[in-house]
């Protein structure tokens, strides 16, 4: 029997597990589906790579396939499994979004939630290497730290976009939101800084918290309307956890839906169709998926100290472990996405509408595609920040083990490729400029022949990628199709919330990782406000 059930152990449930067992008399239960997180990769930034190989520490789901994208294969939805979850596997860029991304939360009915609401909560998770200012915080979990730029080519991306007369930023996070420049990371002293690390570790040896691993939540108990517990399995046995206060679901935007539908809690008719006996009626679970589709511009080059799996780049990286793992020092102390930015496709837009990610390799399906890896090369890609498709998550059976269907929906909104078309353009400006003239072999995709429009929006969906930022299959709102309100309590239902990435109402325009450990942190006040 505890206080407080958290189901999953990610951005979202370690903030909540730290929190809220702050106080000694509250009892918190945290369970996670993977293991333990003491895998020497997972603290290594420059390891980012080997997660999508792992299905030990990664869901490694695959996307409902769609003809006209990939051919036809499915787009790879990476996804944590281990304490800190998604966390412990990202990219650890720290983008926050555009204050009009909060803005428009709150005008959607969420009140509280509106840029001024959410700033403080940014800066109370938040320890700056730069400082404390008025919109970073000094002594925050979360250690935030400058790129080191340790990829020569990140500083030319830089340099290329000055001289292609890209708008500069030197903090995204701050008041220069639009710009080209060098990303903060959550990176302490070249290790990773998960939530795990940054509010889990430290709260581990409390007495009232108790942190299961391997243990997969199967369903939400209910007394008629009440969220009483869950069932979960671990190793084979099936056990349950009973709460006096809350359930709280914070196992991501597949991970939540998915549960909360084989609990009984979704549209019936879709529930009916696994036969699962209908607890309540809510035909918004699992709906309003969003996701930051991606395209790339890949560039076979000359040597420049990237990522190559050629003879030469094997010996480099064994020569980078070495440095590493000896004296900390080195390329495995960054992510391998150090440069890129927030643009406007058209300069009369009210906000950057696109995100770059310079890569310095030849990068393309999660870094899984080894055979293009083979050359020299570098990519910029870019992605629509504001997507207007809709997609889904939802059941493929009743049983807790099929992954969920992720039905990405792609472009059912033709705005989203024309972005994208248009950020290729934008990204080709950047890439052709001198700074890179001494590297530039030859563009391989799209290809230089590919001027039109048409034929940039075919090699955008031929390799088509995603920025793993799946969120709103839970989202916040007061209207049929929100699942939880701006307290983040499931419509309907009592003692359950929902606080992960899922309750996003729309996509913000950045990288999701601190926007749900801020979402984590304001629900915690509001749980230990009574609220
Ligand atoms: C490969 C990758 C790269 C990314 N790069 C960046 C980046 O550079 N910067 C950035 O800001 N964001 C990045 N993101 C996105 C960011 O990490 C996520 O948006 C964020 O971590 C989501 O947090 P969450 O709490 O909603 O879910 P998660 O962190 O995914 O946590 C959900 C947890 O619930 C557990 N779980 C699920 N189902 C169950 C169950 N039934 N029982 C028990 N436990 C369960 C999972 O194992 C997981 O630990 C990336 C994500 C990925 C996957």
């Amino acid at each position: 029997m505890f206080d407080y059930v958290i189901v999953g152990a990610g951005s979202a449930g370690c903030v909540l597990a730290n929190r809220l067992s702050a106080d000694p008399s509250v009892r918190v239960c945290l369970l996670e589906a993977g293991p333990t997180d003491d895998f020497e990769l997972i603290h290594t930034p420059g390891a980012f790579g080997f997660f999508m190989f792992s299905k030990k520490y990664d869901w490694s789901f695959d996307a409902k396939p769609d003809p006209t994208v990939r051919n036809g294969e499915p787009i790879f939805c990476p996804r944590g499994k281990t304490l800190g979850g998604s966390s412990s596997i990202n990219g650890m860029v720290y983008t926050r979004g555009h204050r009009a991304d909060y803005d428009d939360w709150a005008a959607l009915g969420n009140p509280g939630w509106g840029y001024d609401d959410v700033l403080p909560y940014f800066r109370k998770a938040e320890t700056n290497a730069r400082g404390a200012d008025a919109y970073h915080g000094g002594d925050g979990p979360l250690y935030v730290s400058d790129s080191e730029l340790n990829y020569p080519i990140s500083k030319v991306f830089i340099d290329a976009a000055r001289e292609a007369g890209m708008p500069m930023s030197d903090d995204f996070n701050g008041e220069h939101y639009e710009g080209f420049g060098a990303y903060q990371f959550t990176i302490k002293d070249g290790r990773r800084c998960s939530a795990a690390v940054a509010y889990l570790h430290p709260a581990m040896k409390r007495p009232n918290l108790d942190v299961r691993t391997e243990a997969e939540v199967l369903r939400v108990e209910f007394d008629g309307r009440r969220a009483t517990g869950v069932t979960f399995n671990h190793d084979g046995h099936i056990e349950t956890v009973k709460t006096t206060r809350e359930v709280i679901l914070s196992a991501g935007a597949y991970g939540s839906p998915q549960l909360l539908m084989l609990s009984g809690v979704g549209a019936p008719d879709e529930l009916g169709a696994h036969g699962i006996d209908v607890v309540h009626a809510l035909p918004g679970v699992g709906k309003n998926l969003q996701e930051h589709f991606d395209a790339a511009v890949l560039v076979r080059s000359k040597n420049h100290g990237g990522i190559t799996l050629s003879a030469r780049g094997a010996w480099q990286m064994t020569a980078e472990g070495v440095k590493y793992y000896g004296a900390q020092l080195g390329k495995l102390r960054s992510s391998v996405t150090e440069a890129g930015g927030f643009l406007k496709t058209d300069p009369s837009l009210a906000r950057p509408d696109v995100q770059m990610h310079s890569v310095p390799l030849l990068f393309d399906d999660s870094g899984r595609d080894l055979k293009l890896m083979m050359d020299d090369g570098y990519s910029c890609h870019v992605c629509c920040l504001r997507p207007r498709s809709r997609g889904t998550v939802s059941l493929a059976s009743a049983n807790p083990s099929s992954p969920p269907v992720i039905d990405h929906n792609y472009f059912a909104d033709p705005y989203d490729l024309q972005v994208l078309v248009d950020g290729v353009r934008l990204a080709r400006r950047i890439l052709a400029a001198p700074a890179f003239d001494r590297y530039r072999i030859e563009e391989i995709h799209p290809g230089a022949d590919k001027l039109s429009d048409e034929a940039i929006a075919q090699a955008c969906k031929d390799r088509l990628g995603i920025v793993y930022h799946p969120v709103g299959t839970c989202k916040m709102g007061p209207d049929d199709r929100a699942v939880v309100d701006a307290d983040l309590r499931v419509h309907g239902l009592e003692s359950l919330r929902v606080i992960d990435a899922s309750i996003m109402p729309t996509l913000v325009g950045a990288n999701t990782n601190a926007p749900t450990i801020m979402i984590a942190e304001k629900a915690a006040d509001m749980i230990l406000a009574g609220r």
